[in-house]
């Protein structure tokens, strides 16, 4: 808060997030900047090395993935430069459902 005052009062351009939970918080920033609410794996990039990921065939990580991650999705993508395999795991499904509580709060129909 402090900051954003003294930011401001410097003439900089600054933007205050407020929101008490995450989602709260993202619907705020996409309202300002226009953010689309949804994760596009055609253009995600790898956490670890920021190389754009492609999807790979499922056979392809049968020995590169554990037994049970294998059984359970059928959608997989690699990261070409580190070779990170990606699925939509538990981490997955907590974003997807923060980003649809956050529309929800952007689009009122809460
Ligand atoms: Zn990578």
């Amino acid at each position: 808060m402090e900051l954003y005052q003294q930011a401001n009062a410097r003439g900089i351009d600054t933007f205050l997030v407020k929101g008490r939970t995450e989602a709260e918080r993202l619907a705020c920033m996409a309202r300002k900047y226009e953010l689309p609410l949804e994760i596009d794996v055609t253009v995600s990039r790898c956490p670890k090395c920021n190389t754009r990921i492609k999807p790979i065939a499922k056979d392809t990580v049968a020995e590169r993935v554990e037994k049970a991650t294998f059984t359970f999705y059928n959608e997989f993508w690699e990261c070409p430069n580190c070779g990170q395999i990606y699925w939509r795991g538990a981490h997955w499904k907590r974003i997807t459902g923060t980003l649809e509580e956050a529309k929800k709060i952007l689009h009122g129909t809460d």
